[in-house]
């Protein structure tokens, strides 16, 4: 196998485990990767060493996720994720190995991971390990779990929900008997923290396959144990057949509260049960109060002063893959030419309104700021300070 850049820089950590007498093998996500041609993200190794002979290797290296095998080695600025190969015993709660057992054979390391695609091993050579035929499923595009699919998602549950994350990411097709795994065992889905089946969720909504995806998150009844989902299977099939690969989260996120016909007073309850931030909620509110404007006629000076440059972009764009109409220089051309681009520019504060007119502070105060604001908005008002006092003196009379 040719290697690129990310690999290369890390074959002096694969030599130094092995001049030390340990197996190290670059593993998972970056080898399917590097195989299917795509950008490598995070270039993992695993290890015959323990932790602690890793250790003894490394002059810097950093405890990351010890119990688990996974010490980070610092070497030459940059840093690596190296794993003991281990197996994961008994799973009672269908999330969590009770042990995790270090072991010395590659094999029994790669039959633990999920998928054959993501079941594969690189050497220092190039040389690709394959014990389960993924590079025959990369070859034919399907995504077969390891083994029996059964066992595996009982085990950890969330590997169903993984499974259509990577139809989507790799736009490839479910292998039937996974496929029917899934169906058949959806409903422990419902045992996985819902942080972990969001990561999952928006990976599949960023990827260039969303439209198989979803369609196999809908089939085989997944979304049923998703926050907020429940009733919604006909609104993700209609998100389903959008054409096009979105950009970011908000846009993710602003279309699917939109296909899925969510009151806009709604957003706030239905993003919270899926633990997004404060910040994203209320990005995602103006976003689709935004998008319910747009979609009805045209920006207005307050909708695209209330909703932002940045978020009216991105409103805007999902305007066009809606309805293939959209301008987005002319948006920005119109952004330009607002007085104020925000509150903090208005040329008075609060402090000299309450000297100029000589009033103790109140809900005035308030009440006056957001009419001169509109009224500097709309260009009846000089965003002056001088002028601004003398028009609120002339208000108060
Ligand atoms: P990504 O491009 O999203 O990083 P990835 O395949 O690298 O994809 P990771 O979540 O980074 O996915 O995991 C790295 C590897 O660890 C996987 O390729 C897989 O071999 C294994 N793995 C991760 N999560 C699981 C799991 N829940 N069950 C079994 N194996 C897993
Ligand atoms: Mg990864």
């Amino acid at each position: 196998m040719q290697l690129v850049p990310e690999f290369i820089t890390a074959l002096p950590v694969l030599k130094k485990i092995e001049e030390a007498g340990f197996e190290a093998y670059f593993v998972g996500g970056s080898v399917r990767d590097l195989i299917l041609q795509k950008p490598i993200s995070d270039v993992d190794i695993a290890t015959s060493a323990f932790p602690a002979e890793i250790k003894a290797i490394f002059p810097k290296t950093i405890d990351v996720g010890i119990d688990h095998g996974t010490v980070m080695a610092l070497w030459q600025k940059e840093s690596y994720e190296i794993t003991t190969f281990r197996t994961e015993s008994t799973y009672q709660d269908y999330r969590r190995p009770d042990e995790v057992v270090f072991v010395r054979s590659l094999k029994e390391d790669l039959k633990r991971r999920d998928f054959t695609v993501n079941a594969l091993a690189m050497d220092a050579d190039g040389k690709i390990i394959d014990y389960f035929d993924g590079l025959q499923d990369i070859q034919n595009r399907v995504l077969k779990a390891v083994g029996s699919p059964t066992e595996r998602f009982h085990e950890d549950a969330l590997r169903m929900m993984r499974g259509v994350r990577f139809v989507s990411q790799l736009d490839f097709e479910l292998e039937t008997t996974t496929e029917e795994a899934i169906l058949e065992h959806h409903a422990l889905l419902e045992k996985i923290a819902v942080e972990r089946v969001q990561v999952e969720f928006i990976k599949l909504l960023l990827g260039r396959g969303r439209s198989r995806g979803l369609e196999k998150m809908i089939q085989t009844e997944l979304y049923l144990y998703c926050p907020g989902l429940r009733h919604s299977g006909e609104g993700l099939y209609r998100f389903a057949s959008l054409e096009g690969q979105l950009v970011d989260r908000l846009t993710a996120w602003t279309l699917l509260v939109y296909f899925i016909q969510l009151e806009n007073e709604n957003i706030d309850s239905f993003m919270r049960q899926w633990k997004c931030s404060k910040k994203e909620i209320q990005e995602v509110q103006l976003a689709k109060s935004a998008l319910d404007e747009r979609l009805f006629g045209t920006w207005t000076v307050d909708c695209l002063y209330r909703t932002g440059i940045e978020i009216a972009v991105t409103v805007e764009t999902i305007v066009g893959m809606l309805t293939e109409k959209n301008d987005v220089s002319r948006l920005k051309a119109m952004f330009q030419q607002l007085p104020i681009k925000h509150k903090k520019e208005l040329d008075i504060t609060g402090n000299e309104l309450i000297a100029a007119l000589d009033c103790p502070p109140g809900i005035w105060l308030g009440a006056l700021l957001t009419k001169i604001e509109g009224a500097v908005l709309h260009g009846e008002l000089k965003n002056d300070k001088q002028t601004i006092l003398s028009w609120a003196r002339s208000q108060k009379k």
